[in-house]
């Protein structure tokens, strides 16, 4: 009794492996979307053949294990193809032990796939209560049809209770075990997806306030070069000249509004590389009307690395640690982004001349809705940027002193780790590098 529970929970485990495991592994790395679908789908095949192999029963004639749970879970979540997929690598799994049982295997997966094939896109739409119910119920059918079956070709009567306490008790417990962790953990992850679209929408609604201001200064200043083009005793060059001013002006405005519509507006998710230079200008440009209006000045020593993750979270994560900045120095001051590499890897630091934390306060950076800023905070923003510099292989470290200011150094992974794998850019910077240190 003792090993064949020893069993089951051996073939569970197996089962928590893609849906415990897998996805919190890869949700930490930059692993491309359509990679993520597959792995998933070759982790449920992965574990019916070793449910098969290492199953419930030995016994020659009648295999019988908890591989209908994976194969359902496959089935109904990811659709027809992985279902006749991973039907298959179950038959010809099952083809290579031979027996009686292989035909009730065959009928049974066929069985599997041709109802999770009606039923999936229906399945998707269900709440998540329902879509546990009726995966437990379909688990618990496809159960009692290959008892039926098993004992219509193989006479096998009960000559294995523990098979019927298999398919008709452990393995739908098993099923609503299994596929209530799966929704837990999707759900979390959705959590934590809308908690990082929150904080941008955060960032957005501040960054309006300022921007529609910047906007509105070389308005005006068009405005009033146009208006005085209404002049009939102006000369020619003047009239050209304001023309100039006027045009520079709303482009100025363009340019602004562009900016700021690149980040507020949803990207696609995609793993690319980055250029570290391009993308910290384009972050401080967006970032430029909000430091004017508080007297900072923005200093930079940057040069043109490249990096691999996700553009839109990467400029989210500079701009919080920006703002944050800027904002702790409301009297004025000088923002400074340093970017070099440090021991291969490369090192953007990002300091201020401002307020400065407490020992205390640092500890608890990145601790959610943690915040001075009382209701004009969030505190989310550094939650945010540890987030997205964990999920690029990097880390953070934060020095700060109180009136002084606060120094924020971030290191990456560079893309090309090997120096002959450095772009010519790359490379004419480290040289400059290293003679200059
Ligand atoms: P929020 O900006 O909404 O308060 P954050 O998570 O961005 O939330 O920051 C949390 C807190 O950390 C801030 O309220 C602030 O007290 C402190 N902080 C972050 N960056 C700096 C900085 N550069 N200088 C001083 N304090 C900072
Ligand atoms: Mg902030």
């Amino acid at each position: 009794m003792l090993a064949i529970l020893k069993d089951f929970l051996l073939n569970l485990f197996f089962i928590l492996i893609p849906i415990f495991i897998v996805p919190l592994w890869v949700e930490e790395r930059n692993i491309p979307r359509h990679i993520k679908q597959h792995l998933f789908t070759v982790c449920l095949a992965l574990v019916i053949i070793l449910c098969i192999t290492i199953p419930v029963s030995s016994d020659p004639d009648f295999i019988f294990d908890l591989r209908q749970i994976p194969l359902w879970l496959g089935s109904l979540y990811k659709g027809p193809a992985t279902s006749l997929f991973l039907c298959l690598v179950t038959i010809g799994c099952r083809l290579l032990f031979g027996g009686a049982g292989f035909l009730v295997t065959v009928i049974t997966s066929i069985f599997i796939m041709i109802t999770s094939m009606t039923l999936s896109k229906k399945f998707l739409q269900l709440s998540s209560k329902h879509r546990i119910l009726l995966a437990t119920a379909l688990c618990a059918f496809s159960g009692s049809l290959s008892l039926e079956l098993a004992q219509m070709f193989q006479g096998i009567s009960s000559s294995s209770s523990i098979m019927s306490l298999t398919y008709l008790f452990v393995q739908p417990i098993f099923m609503l075990i299994v596929c209530s962790l799966k929704e837990m953990i999707y759900k979390n992850m959705e959590l934590r997806k809308r908690i990082i679209r929150a904080e941008k929408m955060e960032v957005v609604s501040h960054l309006a306030a300022s921007i529609s201001h910047e906007i509105r200064n070389p308005l005006t200043a068009a405005r009033g070069f146009m208006q005085l083009l209404e002049q009939h005793h102006l000369s020619p060059e003047k009239r050209k000249q304001y023309i100039q001013i006027a045009i520079e002006e709303l482009d100025r405005a363009e340019a602004i509004i562009t900016d700021y519509l690149t980040f507020a507006k949803p990207a696609p998710e995609s793993v690319e590389k980055l250029n570290v230079k391009t993308e910290i200008e384009r972050v401080i440009d967006l970032l430029r009307p909000f430091a004017n209006m508080n007297s900072v000045e923005v200093k930079t020593t940057l040069a043109p690395f490249t990096i691999t993750g996700e553009r839109e979270k990467f400029r989210q994560c500079l701009l919080n640690i920006m703002k944050n900045s800027i904002e702790a120095m409301p009297n004025g001051g000088v923002l400074q982004i340093y970017v070099s590499i440090e021991k291969q890897r490369m090192l953007i630091r990002i300091s201020d001349t401002g307020v400065g934390m407490t020992k205390e306060q640092i500890d608890r950076l990145g601790e959610p809705y943690f915040t001075a800023k009382g209701i004009k905070g969030t505190g989310l923003g550094m939650m945010v940027v540890y987030r997205i510099i964990e999920s690029m292989n990097g880390t953070i470290h934060i020095k700060s002193e109180i009136h002084k200011g606060t120094e924020v150094s971030i290191y990456l992974p560079l893309s090309s780790s090997n120096s002959h794998d450095l772009t010519n850019e790359e490379k004419k910077f480290l040289q400059h590098y290293k003679t200059s240190t």
